[in-house]
């Protein structure tokens, strides 16, 4: 039996049983509630928080229709009308909504470590779950893109996956490298130009490339990034025609992967500069069903934490 999960903040150590369990949750979950028409109260009288505090459309949306698929009350919390863009601390902030009574709080923040801040600080009944810190990790998009890729192909140990684009930056990429290398993948490949790539020594275990004709070669699972402006200096923010040209998905550079490879997106993405319009609608596209994915696995994430 995987041990029992408290909070959800990163991946790494998680180990196989427990994302494989994960994952199997998922699973069961999408067959219990008829692929989302039908509610299941295994949450009733719970209460859920969705604490973002940068702009999120799918993490946001999808957590807030798991939680209520699963019967709980769920509360967003709006940070532009609360108290915290008035000067209140983060932890003046989860005192007074931990005083309101929840279970959960699902945070979003751009600082890499604030979910394992709030793990320190909350009461000892609810559950942080992480929606995404900085660069640091975003489990839930690890579990969905793992659930993604084990729809389509059984052993992961067989798999080449070739993660391309804004490595440095990405939470994304980040918790699917924990994910797919617990899970058995072998041959990882982290495609980027050599400044949007974090230094080897953080994801061993991984192969490094500033050629993405190359890294794409014999590919079974492509999953593109986006440029995370946001969390760029200017000196990086490369040309994105002269990007597109290098880094971009198209469908000719497509056709050197791996015969009806997958391509996955986390998402937003941004047609004609990571990816070609051909390719992110094209039969190979995975990306809608990450997105239906996500409502599963935080389903099962939730439900993890918090059923009694
Ligand atoms: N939505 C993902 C994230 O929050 C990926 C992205 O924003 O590019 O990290």
């Amino acid at each position: 039996m995987p041990t029992h999960l408290r909070h959800l903040i990163t991946l790494q150590h998680l180990g196989a049983e427990t994302l494989e369990h994960l994952l199997d949750r998922a699973e069961s979950l999408r067959e219990a509630c008829a692929h989302g028409t039908r509610r299941i109260d295994l949450l009733r009288g719970r209460t859920v928080l969705n604490l973002f505090f940068e702009p999120s459309t799918r993490t946001r949306t999808s957590f807030e229709l798991a939680a209520r698929r699963l019967g709980a009350d769920v509360v967003n919390f709006d940070i532009t009308s609360s108290s915290t863009s008035k000067g209140e601390t983060l932890l003046d902030t989860l005192h007074t909504l931990e005083a309101m009574h929840l279970d959960a709080l699902v945070v979003r923040h751009r600082e890499s470590g604030t979910p394992e801040f709030l793990v320190r600080h909350a009461a000892s009944g609810v559950s942080i779950v992480n929606a995404g810190d900085g660069n640091h990790a975003h489990p839930t998009q690890g579990l969905l893109d793992a659930l993604t890729v084990r729809q389509h192909r059984r052993h992961f140990d067989a798999l080449t996956v070739t993660i391309c684009g804004d490595v440095l930056h990405s939470r994304v990429a980040r918790s699917d490298v924990h994910a797919f290398q617990a899970l058995g993948v072998r041959d990882l490949r982290l495609c980027g130009p050599g400044a949007l790539l974090p230094a080897p020594g953080e994801l061993p275990g991984c192969a490094f490339s500033d050629n993405f004709d190359s890294a794409v070669e014999g590919a079974d699972v492509i999953i593109m990034l986006r440029l995370q402006k946001e969390r760029m200096v200017a000196t990086l923010l490369p040309d994105e025609a002269a990007y597109f040209e290098r880094y971009g998905l198209s469908q000719t550079r497509l056709r050197r992967a791996a015969p009806g490879a997958l391509v996955l997106h986390p998402g937003p993405i941004n047609r004609g500069v990571e990816i070609a319009s051909e390719v992110a609608d094209g039969t190979q596209s995975r990306i809608l069903e990450q997105v239906a994915n996500g409502v599963f696995v935080r389903m099962a994430v939730l439900a993890e934490l918090l059923a009694r």
